[in-house]
């Protein structure tokens, strides 16, 4: 606040789940905050995901047995992984730091710095759910993970239980029969299930974005629908540039997803970003639909029940932010579902790809900009955007109110070390 007990003024520039939360979050403090966005609220990335809610993801993506598997990955046209070999060249400095991620010494690291975060993650929804109005929306009970074997469960869940154990997140382990006392509509062919009870589903990520959006605009909240340009910072001034002209504002946000490099660059900061691309597909919901969001564990893919059908969400493609989508991959895991999924259909009702914004450490970025420290970065957020959403909000809240955090943030700093 100023003298005059006004606000700051504040430019958020993105309005996915977590540009959504920084405004709402911001605008409850009293600042006057103007969201700027060409698109709709929630229209991005924070459109199509598989919509969990997650207590339980405290294992990194990068661990050394996934390196192992990525060349038989790469070369199987149903894995969870693709590459577009075009962008390999461009791809290489982020491939690098990835592997360097998957050491054991970091993998220790970052899944103890992810914890932190997913930790604190369902107190800001549950504000969020309460202040968006959104509690129709989210549903408790967790995630199921399915194999059709031991070894199949083994492989894919070993390392992902030790640290569930070591961390106390709690789940249960399934065999045989009990699975579908527990979910009906679970296949025959599974065998074993992991069930991450702690965790919950939001059935519509989009409409939860809007609700942000229209309790934020509701209180005199500002939408600018135009794309930034860019920032003009010089002489510690303030501006972003819209339309070739420059807005001045005491603080910006930056929350453009996996759009965020440039601007980081124009306040000082060269982040390794960039995207694993996902995908999803909408298929007409079974007749019994599942209660809980159930994971296909080989090949990986997630079955996640939504107010508008069963949307299966695929794995990770490596192609930069500007090729088009190619939804080959994922229309070859439909006919699979059914081995999931009792009485999946095949008739697909809408195609979606999306980009998830990742550094290759897996761990976002929050924090000040080291020479402008009015520039606040909250993006990178990779496979857990809509868990960590509304709690980004949060920090981002604390920050610019100056107040003692709950959370170190040195881990997330945009000039961390990527080796
Ligand atoms: C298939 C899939 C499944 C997923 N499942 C889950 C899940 O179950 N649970 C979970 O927690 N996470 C999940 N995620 C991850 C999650 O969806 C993302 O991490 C999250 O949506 C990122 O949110 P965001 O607000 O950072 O980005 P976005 O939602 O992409 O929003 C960024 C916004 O910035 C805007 N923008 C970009 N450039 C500019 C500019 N120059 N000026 C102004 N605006 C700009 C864009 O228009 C966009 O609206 C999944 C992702 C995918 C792809």
């Amino acid at each position: 606040m100023n003298a005059a007990g006004e606000g700051r003024t504040i430019a958020v520039i993105g309005g996915g789940i977590v540009g959504l939360s920084c405004a709402l979050f911001l605008q409850d403090e009293g600042h006057r905050v103007t969201l700027v966005d060409p698109r709709e609220p929630g229209e991005g990335t924070s459109f199509g995901n598989a919509g969990v809610l997650s207590a339980s993801s405290v294992l990194p993506i990068a661990t050394p047995g996934t390196l192992r598997k990525v060349p038989a990955m790469l070369f199987d046209k149903t894995s969870a992984l693709s590459l577009r070999w075009s962008y390999m060249p461009r791809m290489l400095p982020w491939l690098a730091r990835f592997l360097l991620a998957s050491r054991w010494s970091r993998v220790e690291r970052h899944s103890q710095s992810i914890r932190a975060l997913v930790d604190h993650a369902p107190a800001a929804h549950d504000i969020m759910i309460q202040r968006a109005g959104a509690g129709d929306l989210v549903k408790a009970g967790g995630w199921l993970k399915l194999a059709r074997s031991a070894e199949g469960f083994e492989r894919a869940t070993g390392l992902e239980r030790q640290f569930l154990r070591r961390y106390g997140v709690p789940f249960e382990v399934y065999e045989g029969d009990v699975i579908r006392e527990i979910e009906p509509c679970v296949g025959d062919e599974v065998t074993h299930a992991l069930h991450l009870t702690a965790n919950r589903r939001v059935t519509s990520p989009v409409e939860y974005s809007r609700r942000i959006a229209r309790a934020f605009l509701e209180r005199g909240g500002q939408h600018l629908k135009m794309p930034v340009l860019g920032l003009d910072l010089l002489g510690g001034a303030h501006g972003i540039i819209v339309e070739g002209k420059r807005r001045p504002f005491d603080t910006i946000v930056i929350a453009a997803g996996a759009f965020s490099g440039n601007l980081a660059a124009d306040a000082g900061h060269r982040v390794p970003l960039d995207t694993e691309r996902g995908y999803h597909v909408t298929l007409p919901m079974p007749e019994k639909p599942p209660e809980y969001t159930l994971q296909a564990l080989e090949p990986g893919f997630v079955l996640a029940p939504m107010l508008d059908g069963l949307r299966l969400t695929s794995g990770v493609e490596l192609a930069g932010i500007h090729a088009p989508p190619d939804f080959r991959r994922v229309r070859r895991l439909v006919p699979l579902a059914r081995r999931y999924i009792r009485g999946a259909r095949e008739e697909v009702l809408s195609e979606w790809q999306g980009h998830r914004p990742s550094l290759p450490d897996g761990l976002p970025v929050i924090g000040r900009a080291r020479t402008h420290p009015n520039v606040i970065f909250a993006f990178g957020h990779q496979h857990i955007g809509l868990t960590l959403g509304p709690l980004t909000g949060r920090i981002v809240a604390d920050l610019v109110a100056g107040r003692t955090l709950e959370i170190d943030l040195s881990p997330y700093a945009a000039d961390r070390s990527f080796i």
